[in-house]
């Protein structure tokens, strides 16, 4: 299962104080600072950056071309974030903070990419970084919470996110943040932990060593076997994974016991039913490499993936479709049952009822499976990229497969009907 997760609104505070004449106006600086200006508020910014770029060259001492042309660094960087670009989106802020380097709104920027990235270590240095350039700048507090969080420091996000809701009780989805992380500290306050190459793993006492190790096997094999099967991906540690007991995992997470395990950012699990009994072997390793698939497809596509896609193909990659599953697919089929790809899009988890939840994760798989088997493992791979390039889910299937929504619909239906 997989939370579309959200990340705290970049509050990029993008002060466009353009001052346009500040040499005298027959001079070359202002001449490019000019047409700089011109071309920034017409939303132009590679043209803005190549004049704020020549009036720096002729004038570097000037604050005021120095601002310009780090606002249109972010503001350039900004538009390659929203298009799912980091990697060119970090380039461009770094080139800010280069010009720029006593403002804070940059190094904050840059901050949240890394954050975004999952590149956490990063992420918190700059952070950090920008609350000594601006001290009590409260996004860049909420987002070193974030960051914190992120990385399972969970006693530091919260010092963070106290002192930003002081000053503003009301900041937008913030007081739901803390109440989770609170509720998971209540919880995760005695675990263990342990670490791994890849993995960071928390755990509650008395979990029996031999469970334990296995956990940690199913976990390195499922990072070695999924990235490869995916092509290649692997991503960075740390890769958090909280295991509990049944009931410790529903407190924690606020989940319905039909619920296996999830993925928020970190992968949580429970270790026991709901009787208390440790899971088989065999049941972790489906329910954990089902997480993990989340993880590796996050790091490709980022959240741009169709609801089925990527449940799809956790399923896919961590189970085959059993005999009972066909079965149920044929009755399914074979009596009209309504429920498109494109619908299971819009209806995601929290809207279903357990049973048609099943069904949808059940022709996800079906569909996935026909994908991969059909069209291969590279042509997945390259959808997968797509998404993550910011594609429609639409143009996606067609630039891949040749074929939208309706068509693969209709090749489901006719394998099991
Ligand atoms: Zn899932």
């Amino acid at each position: 299962m997989h939370y579309r997760h959200s990340f705290p609104k970049i509050a990029l505070t993008l002060i466009a104080t353009l001052a346009a004449s500040f040499l005298a106006a027959q001079s070359h600086p202002a001449n490019y600072n000019n047409e700089g200006v011109a071309a920034y508020k017409a939303g132009n910014f590679a043209e803005a950056i190549r004049q704020f770029e020549q009036a720096y060259k002729e004038a570097p001492d000037s604050a005021v071309v120095r601002r310009n042309l780090c606002n249109a660094y972010q503001s350039e960087a900004n538009a390659l974030a929203l298009n799912n670009d980091f990697r060119n989106a970090i380039r461009y802020v770094e080139a800010a903070i280069d010009v720029d380097p006593r403002n804070p709104s940059p190094v904050i920027q840059l901050g949240s990419y890394y954050l975004r990235t999952d590149n956490l270590d990063a992420a918190i240095d700059r952070l950090e970084e920008a609350i000594v350039l601006k001290p009590g700048d409260l996004t860049a507090h909420e987002l070193l919470g974030q960051a914190y969080y992120q990385d399972n420091d969970l006693s530091s996000a919260r010092a963070q996110w106290d002192y930003v809701l002081e000053i503003e009780p009301n900041r937008p989805g913030l007081n739901e943040k803390y109440e989770k992380a609170f509720r998971e500290e209540s919880v995760e306050y005695d675990f263990n932990r342990w670490k791994s190459r890849h993995f960071r793993i928390s755990y509650p006492p008395k979990v029996p060593a031999s469970l334990r190790s296995s956990v940690f096997s199913i976990l390195d094999r499922a990072y070695v076997d999924i990235g490869r099967q995916l092509g290649g991906i692997y991503p960075p540690p740390p890769i958090h994974v909280i295991l509990y007991t049944a009931e410790q995992f529903s407190e924690a997470t606020q989940l319905e016991g039909h619920v296996g395990a999830v993925y928020d950012g970190k992968i949580r699990a429970p270790l026991t039913d709901s009787e208390g009994n440790w899971l088989s072997n065999q049941e972790l390793e489906r329910r954990l490499t089902h997480e993990y698939v989340h993880v590796a497809v996050r790091h490709v596509a980022g959240a741009n993936i169709p609801w089925w896609l990527n449940e799809g193909l956790a399923e896919t990659l961590s189970k085959s479709l059993s005999n009972n599953d066909v079965r149920r697919l044929r009755e399914h089929f074979n009596r009209g049952g309504e429920m498109s790809l494109a619908s299971l899009e819009a209806n995601q988890i929290n809207r279903l009822d357990p049973s048609s939840l099943r069904l949808a994760y059940l022709k996800s798989h079906a569909t996935v499976t026909l994908l991969w088997d059909r069209y291969g493992r590279n042509k997945m791979i390259g959808l997968l990229r797509a998404l993550g390039d910011g594609m429609g889910y639409e143009s996606a299937l067609q630039a891949t497969y040749r074929r939208g929504y309706a068509l693969i619909e209709r090749d489901v239906t006719g394998i099991y009907r």
